[in-house]
């Protein structure tokens, strides 16, 4: 009697096994906390939106930001609202990643404001002016000090919503394939630098070169460019341009503290449940606030290895042409800000708060680093620093 009873038992667990399974099986493809597919009160809409970037799928650090933002919405919302992020070229080549979201083509985007300086030239005041803010500043005037409202106006025109994206501190002068002594240098040089920078550059006598992330390893090795500025250690040796690169120059006078956004389409964003709403702003704070972080770790840690791993010459950018930058810097500022209004009236609120931060950092951040400085052992930029 007992043996004839096992089997039923048996059938029984494993068919509940083989159910678990199967949901938990469904639950990992959705990539959510839960299945959003239906609730207690019947069927739960699922928004699907696809995401644009100016990155090459996968790279790190920038490249990791939108991947964050999706899978923190898409787990915050319960897979409500599920984001699919494409790369570089999978639906639109990088430099028409705004277009794209202005036009719905996707409804959200990833890159940096002044890729879109051709079309809307005060952008540039939302990734990096030259001897502007650092990240922590620029932060502080976009969410205190009412830099946000004016990207927010600024984008206005073109149905698109900006959110702070991201920002990798202070990048690196760049590589550069010749030794800089003095600013006659840099006559002739042609060197990937884009936004307002790029002027600058061109005013000091060098000539810009427009060219995406994906592109600037082999412009390097091939010869179309003589210097390059990416980000600093962390991403430049994803590129691997400490292959390509002979000098690396520091510090980055044209991206103090570059900035990154988050683009919506509006429409689409107007479109969803307060709720979803709040999901998307909390979302993209929070990506803002971790790539920092991320950049910050990294970027240390890879700044050793390559000095350990591939002996990278690490340099300081001499003064004189730190001078022959900044001189042009304020030449190119001031035709930018002459040009167009809406420039002039967000460098009057960004150049407001550099003035008044800088004054409070004075007195803390630079005060606290110096003293620090004087105290402890002095850094090494050579290999035997990380031993
Ligand atoms: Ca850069």
């Amino acid at each position: 009697m007992r043996e004839k009873q096992v089997l039923p038992v048996v059938v029984v667990g494993l068919t509940a096994a083989l159910v678990a399974v199967i949901t938990l099986w469904t639950l990992d493809r959705v990539e959510g906390p839960a299945s959003a597919a239906a609730s207690q009160d019947g069927p739960v809409e699922v928004i699907e939106w696809k995401l644009v970037t100016t990155w090459p799928k996968g790279l790190p650090g920038l490249g990791a930001a939108p991947e964050n933002f999706a899978r923190r919405v898409n787990e915050a919302s319960g897979g409500r609202l599920r984001i699919k992020v494409f790369g570089a070229g999978e639906i639109v080549p990088a430099f028409e990643v705004f277009d794209a979201v202005s036009r719905g083509v996707a409804e959200a985007g990833h890159g940096a404001a002044y890729y879109w300086k051709g079309k809307i030239p005060a952008s540039v005041f939302y990734t990096a002016v030259p001897f502007g803010m650092t990240a922590q500043e620029a932060n502080g005037w976009l969410h205190y000090g009412g830099g946000l409202e004016l990207w927010r106006e600024l984008y206005a025109p073109f149905g698109v919503v900006p959110f702070a994206g991201g920002s990798t501190g202070v990048q690196m002068a760049g590589w550069f394939n010749i030794r800089l002594n003095n600013r006659a240098d840099l006559e002739g040089l042609k060197m990937r630098i884009p936004g307002l920078a790029g002027e600058v550059f061109d005013a000091a006598g060098g000539s810009a070169v427009r060219i995406a992330g994906g592109e600037v390893y082999t412009s390097m090795q091939t010869g179309v460019i003589d210097a390059v500025e990416w980000v600093g250690p962390y991403n430049d040796r994803t590129l691997g341009l400490m292959e390509v690169g002979d000098y690396y120059y520091y510090p980055g006078w044209h991206e103090p503290g570059a900035m990154l956004e988050t683009i919506v389409n509006a429409e689409a964003l107007a479109a969803l449940p307060e709720d979803l709403q709040a999901i998307v702003r909390v979302a993209a704070r929070a990506t803002n606030t971790d790539m920092l972080d991320d950049f910050t770790a990294n970027n240390s840690e890879s700044l050793q290895i390559l000095l350990t791993e591939f002996d990278t010459e690490v340099l300081p950018l001499p003064d004189d042409v730190m001078d022959a930058l900044y001189e042009s810097s304020q030449v190119a500022i001031e035709a930018l800000v002459n040009a167009d209004p809406m420039a002039k009236k967000i460098a009057a609120s960004y150049f407001a708060f550099a003035t008044k931060v800088r004054t409070y950092h004075e007195i803390s951040e630079r005060a606290y680093l110096n003293g620090r400085n004087r105290l402890l052992p002095p850094v090494s930029l050579t290999a035997q620093s990380a031993e």
